[in-house]
């Protein structure tokens, strides 16, 4: 079997922690492929490749979704048991269900996660602790698919990007879906800029960006532009920053090194010059 492990929770019980799926699960998804590939046997044999692709997408989205299913159940059976402080009013919270069933539509397929549920009594906030664990945000697309709900809705269109979402994940997600999701990683990105704006007006440096490594200096420029709006013409301030170096380059026909310029930024802002600084 495949319990082992243990760790302490409330004090007084123990409690067993799985740390891999039991034996009994795995075959049960095993058999789970089986009988689904010898239902779909005759169907793939007269299908043209892309019918057997699709085929297979469609059998392998039901299969590996109870098998996020199973792990997840795994997962919430080595949860902490004890009931969390509202993160609202920090009060205890009540315990509402054990395992509230959550639909998901996933990278690779569709399952429903269960998991303890907790109610505030004083404010009515609820929360089910394992979703952080799991990593998942707000509504019903997991991760995956709403990275590329949100790459796809803000270059392309939230429509362009269910039906893509469609096309090459088999997932099927409303267009209304994809605009809350883009929606809401956009405000998480906000908060992140306005965050490191606080941190940039206390005179702390940026944090830095791991992948270009710390620049020599980071090259900031500063304008004015008049424009109007609400009936007036206002200052909006606009700037553009960029890591210079620390790699270079030769400068052309100057034969001097040059500092290369990193990723830029622009933004703009109707703040004033100072504060925009
Ligand atoms: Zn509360």
């Amino acid at each position: 079997m495949g319990l082992s492990g243990a760790t302490l929770g409330a004090p007084g019980r123990v409690l067993v922690a799985r740390t891999e799926l039991s034996d009994a699960i795995v075959e049960e998804l095993g058999e789970l492929f089986v009988r689904e590939l010898r239902q779909a046997g005759s169907e793939l044999v007269a299908s043209d490749l892309d019918g057997i692709a699709r085929r297979l997408q469609e059998l392998s989205r039901r299969v590996l979704g109870r098998v996020v299913e199973a792990v997840v159940t795994t997962i919430a059976a080595g949860q902490p048991v004890e009931r969390p402080a509202c993160g609202q009013c920090r009060q205890p919270m009540r315990a509402v269900a054990p395992a509230r069933p959550r639909a998901l539509r996933g990278l690779v397929g569709d399952d429903r996660v269960r998991r303890a549920y907790f109610a505030c009594d004083r404010c009515g906030h609820g929360v089910a602790p394992l979703d952080e664990r799991l990593g998942l945000g707000a509504g019903a697309l997991s991760p995956g698919p709403a990275r590329v709900a949100c790459r796809v809705g803000i270059a392309a269109g939230f429509g362009s990007a269910a039906d893509l979402l469609h096309e090459t994940l088999r997932v099927d997600v409303a267009t209304e879906a994809v605009r809350r999701v883009t929606a809401g990683i956009g405000a998480v990105a906000e908060a992140e800029q306005q965050a490191a704006m606080v941190q940039a007006r206390a005179g702390q440096p940026p944090p830095p960006d791991a992948a270009e490594g710390t620049p020599s200096a980071p090259m900031v420029e500063v304008d004015g532009v008049h424009v109007h709006a609400g009936g007036d013409w206002h200052e909006m301030q606009v700037g553009r920053v960029a890591p210079l170096g620390p790699a270079t380059r030769p400068g052309k026909g100057t034969g001097r090194i040059a500092l290369t310029l990193g990723r830029q930024s622009a933004g703009a802002g109707l703040e004033t010059a100072a504060l925009f600084w």
